[in-house]
């Protein structure tokens, strides 16, 4: 994304500067802890939008572990 774009974007809550993550395409505020997605280099300031970041990602549930069962020797 154009840092100079990043540079004039502000949080649409708190009017605080944004952090760029670049990995996962978002936006982010760390005051509000929310995280804008970027679609095609298109920041979404939206809150509908916003990803809740103080919502621990790992509460997913995760695989049932049986997928990782052992073939038998
Ligand atoms: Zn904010």
């Amino acid at each position: 994304m154009d840092s100079r774009l990043l540079d004039l974007l502000v949080c649409p809550i708190c009017k605080g500067s944004l952090q760029f993550d670049a990995a996962a395409q978002e936006l982010i505020c760390p005051r509000d802890k929310l995280a804008y997605p970027v679609r095609d280099d298109i920041p979404l300031m939206l809150v509908d939008l916003a990803r809740d970041m103080t919502l621990p990602a790992d509460a997913m549930p995760s695989p049932a572990p049986a997928a990782t069962a052992e073939p038998a020797a």
